[in-house]
C-alpha cells in the first residue's frame, strides 16, 4: 500500500449501536491497525428528527468498551474536523453552490404528497418508481411562481446517462447503469444535506482512502460515485461486507433477540469475546483459528477473507467464546468485572473486595458462561442465598445418604485441623464407617453443603466454606 490508509466509521446516532454496525467499525479499525493507518470517527447527525445526543454518548461508551479507539473524531483532535456533520453545514452549502454553478443540480419544489402520488402511479403502471424529473426543466418564471406559493426547494442531482463501475475489494467488479436511477435529492428542503451528498464531501475532505461498510450501501455507492465524478474528486476504494443475519436468514433485528452492544454488555459478555466473535462472523483467520485476541486479529486481518454471503448470528458460539475468555481472565480482573452484576443483586461491597471472595470466584470461574451467571454459581457460599434444590432434597431422602451426612458431621464435631486435612480425614472416616463410595458418598455431602447435586470440586467448596459454616448446614439438616 503506497501510503497509510485512512479509514472511517461514520455512524448515525439514531439508536443504540447494533452489532452489525459494531462489526463494520471493527473491520475498519482492524484494517487501519493492520496497515498502521488511521481510524476516524465521524458522526452523521444531519437527520435532526432521529439523532439524539444520548445515542452519541452511548456510542462513544460502546466503542470505548470494545477497545475500538479512534485517532481522529469527536473528543479527539485531528486536522480534518469538525467530525460531526451538524458542525459542517457551511461546507455542504459551499459544495452545493459549486454544483449549482456547474448546472449539475436543480431545485425541486415537489411536496411529499405529490412525490408519493407520482410513486404510486408508477407502481400501478408497472414502472420502476423513481423521480420523473418534473422540476428538472422549470423556467425562471415557473420557479418564481412556486416560491411565491411558499414552497421551499430541495436540490436534486441531474443524472447523466453513464455506466458506473468500480472494483469492490470484497465483491469484485460492480456495474450500475445511471439510466435506471432517478435524479436524487442531495439537499433537503430544510437545508440539511442528504446522506449521499454529505458522505462524499466528507470522505473526500477527510482524505479517506478506503470505505468498508455493509452491502446495504451498494446502491448508495453508485450515487456517490456520480457525485465524485461531478466534483472531479478521486473516490476512495470501497469494500462492501455481507450483513449479519438471523437464523431465518433475514437481516438481524430486534425480533431475533439481543442486537445492541449495550444488551450484550448487560447480559455479561466480555468485550474481548464479542470483538473476537464479530471478527470471525462472515470472515476467518489463518489456519481456521477461532480464539484470537485483539492483537492477534490485527496481525492476521485480511479483507479478502470476508465472505460475500450473509453471516448468521449464533449466540451459542458467542457464549462458547465468552466462557473461554472468562476462564482465561485473571481472578482479580474478573472480580472487578463481575462487581457491577453482584452489586445489582445486593451483594455487599466489602465481601466482593475480600480475599475470601477471590477464592470463591477462582473456584467457579471455569463454570461461568456469562458474567451475569455468577450469582447462580456463588449463592451456595452465602447463608441467606443458600437453598436446597429439589434434586438435593430427593438425594437426601434416603437412609444411606442420611448416614453419610451424619458420619461426616460427627467427624467434624470431634476433630480440629486445617480445612483441607479435615475434609480428607472426614471423607476417609465416612467411607470406613458407612461403606459408601464414590457417588453414594460425595453426592449427599455435596447436597447438604451446597444445596445442589453438581458443582465445583467438593474439597475446594469445603475449604472455602470452612468447618463452622459446613457444620451449621449439616446440623440444621440432621436435626
Ligand atoms: N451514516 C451511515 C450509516 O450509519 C454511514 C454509511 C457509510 O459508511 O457510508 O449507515
Amino acid at each position: 500500500m503506497a501510503s497509510k490508509p485512512r479509514m472511517r466509521f461514520a455512524p448515525s446516532p439514531t439508536g443504540e449501536l447494533h452489532v452489525g454496525n459494531a462489526r463494520t467499525a471493527l473491520f475498519n479499525w482492524l484494517f487501519a491497525r493492520h496497515h498502521g493507518g488511521s481510524f476516524i470517527l465521524r458522526i452523521e447527525d444531519t437527520d435532526e428528527s432521529r439523532s439524539a445526543l444520548s445515542y452519541q454518548m452511548n456510542l462513544f461508551n460502546d466503542l470505548d468498551w470494545m477497545g475500538l479507539d479512534w485517532d481522529e473524531g469527536p473528543q479527539k483532535n485531528g486536522s480534518y474536523g469538525p467530525y460531526k456533520q451538524s458542525e459542517r453545514l457551511d461546507i455542504y452549502k459551499n459544495h452545493l453552490q459549486k454544483l449549482i454553478d456547474n448546472d449539475q443540480v436543480y431545485p425541486c419544489y415537489c411536496s411529499e404528497d405529490e412525490l408519493e402520488e407520482e410513486r404510486q402511479n408508477m407502481i400501478l403502471s408497472k414502472r420502476m418508481p423513481r423521480y420523473s424529473g418534473k422540476c428538472r426543466n422549470l423556467t425562471k418564471d415557473e420557479k418564481k411562481l412556486r416560491e411565491k406559493e411558499g414552497r421551499k426547494p430541495s436540490y436534486r442531482f441531474k443524472i447523466q446517462s453513464q455506466t458506473i463501475d468500480y472494483k469492490d475489494l470484497i465483491r469484485g467488479l460492480i456495474k450500475f447503469e445511471a439510466d435506471a436511477i432517478g435524479d436524487f435529492i442531495i439537499v433537503r428542503s430544510n437545508g440539511m444535506p442528504a446522506y449521499n451528498f454529505a458522505v462524499v464531501i466528507d470522505d473526500h475532505l477527510m482524505n479517506i482512502s478506503h470505505v468498508i461498510r455493509g452491502e446495504d450501501h451498494l446502491s448508495n455507492t453508485a450515487l456517490q460515485i456520480m457525485l465524485y465524478r461531478a466534483f472531479g474528486f478521486e473516490p476512495p476504494l470501497f469494500a462492501h461486507h455481507s450483513l449479519i443475519l438471523g437464523k431465518d436468514r433475514a437481516k438481524l433485528s430486534k425480533r431475533h433477540g439481543s442486537v445492541s452492544i449495550d444488551e450484550f454488555r448487560k447480559k455479561g459478555f466480555l468485550p474481548e469475546a464479542l470483538i473476537n466473535y464479530l471478527g470471525l462472523l462472515g470472515s476467518s483467520f489463518t489456519d481456521g483459528r477461532e480464539v484470537l485476541s485483539r492483537e492477534e486479529m490485527i496481525v492476521d486481518f485480511a479483507l479478502e477473507r470476508a465472505s460475500r454471503s450473509g453471516a448468521i448470528f449464533d449466540e451459542e458460539k458467542l457464549r462458547w467464546l465468552n466462557a473461554i475468555y472468562i476462564r482465561n481472565c485473571k481472578t482479580n480482573d474478573l472480580v472487578g468485572r463481575i462487581k457491577p452484576f453482584l452489586e445489582q443483586s445486593g451483594f455487599k461491597k466489602e465481601i466482593i473486595k475480600s480475599e475470601w471472595f477471590k477464592k470463591v470466584i477462582d473456584l467457579v470461574k471455569t463454570d461461568l458462561i456469562t458474567l451475569a451467571d455468577v450469582e447462580n454459581h456463588i449463592n451456595m457460599f452465602f447463608d441467606d442465598k443458600y437453598i436446597l434444590s429439589v434434586e438435593a432434597k430427593e438425594i437426601l431422602h434416603n437412609d444411606k445418604a442420611l448416614k453419610v451426612v451424619k458420619a461426616f458431621a460427627g467427624y467434624l464435631n470431634n476433630n480440629e485441623a486445617e480445612p483441607q486435612n479435615l475434609y480428607i480425614g472426614a471423607i476417609k472416616y465416612v467411607r470406613e464407617k458407612t461403606g459408601a463410595k464414590s457417588k453414594e458418598l460425595f453426592v449427599p455431602i455435596r447436597a447438604v453443603l451446597t444445596g445442589k447435586i453438581q458443582g465445583p470440586e467438593l474439597e475446594k467448596v469445603f475449604t472455602i466454606l470452612g468447618k463452622y459454616e459446613a457444620l451449621k448446614r449439616l446440623n440444621s439438616f440432621i436435626v
